[in-house]
């Protein structure tokens, strides 16, 4: 099965991804953790994504697709893909169609999480990130904290506050989504496998309305 998910920052797509991997045993393709995985590194491509990232705009849609087509022909997709984060520009959305159609792909649904941006500023600016590039697992100081604070519950590295995900940056990120994302939800609406999805309830009422769609 292959999946799309599309919705503003903090919107929850990185938590639905995760649950719909184990539910579907897919993989979950997140531009935003591989580039911050690149920044940790330090590498050529993370150090040139990093001036973006913090100043909350997009990556080069050239770099990005270079990522998404690589991940897209390893092994570990063979068996399905969720996208998360991408893609982010009508052009990503173009060039993902031609890496699908060269390599015999296709969408089997769109899922877009909606919310309003006031919930999506109280849940970013309270959300903790793992800073072990390997789990990048999330909390919410608010409503999904961890056990012990701030310490991660899978691999009890640090947790830390993304350097993105302070207001002003949300700001800067919702105002580029408006601009450059939001486009991408009437380039892909017409679609009969289009599915938009309120995002403002609990993980668990999200997701048994998206397994419902998706069985
Ligand atoms: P995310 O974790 O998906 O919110 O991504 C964090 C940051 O990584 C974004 O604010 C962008 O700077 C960059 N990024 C992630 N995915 C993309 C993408 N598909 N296109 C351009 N930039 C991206």
């Amino acid at each position: 099965m292959n999946l799309i998910l599309l919705g503003a920052p903090g919107a929850g797509k990185g938590t639905i991804s995760k649950k719909l991997v184990d539910t579907f045993n897919i993989v979950q393709i997140s531009t935003g953790d591989i580039l911050r995985k690149e920044v940790q590194a330090e590498s050529e491509p993370g150090l040139s994504a990093k001036k973006y990232m913090d100043a909350g705009d997009l990556v080069p849609d050239d770099v990005i697709l270079g990522i998404v087509e690589k991940k897209l022909l390893s092994d570990e997709c063979a068996n399905g893909f969720i996208m998360d984060g991408f893609p982010r520009t009508v052009t990503q959305a173009r060039g993902f169609a031609g890496i699908l159609d060269r390599n015999n792909m296709s969408i089997d649904a769109i899922i877009e999480l909606q919310l309003d941006d006031d919930v999506v500023i109280k849940r970013l600016t309270s959300r903790r990130t793992c800073s072990n590039p390997e789990c990048q697992a999330i909390f919410n100081i608010l409503y999904t904290p961890p056990e012990s604070e701030g310490v991660c519950d899978h691999c009890a590295s640090k947790l830390i506050q993304r350097s993105d995900e302070t207001e002003d940056t949300i700001r800067k990120r919702l105002d580029t989504y408006y601009e450059k994302t939001e486009p991408l939800i009437s380039f892909y609406n017409g679609n009969d496998f289009y599915y938009a999805i309120d995002a403002d309830r609990s993980v668990d009422d999200i997701f048994t309305e998206i397994e419902q769609l998706l069985l």
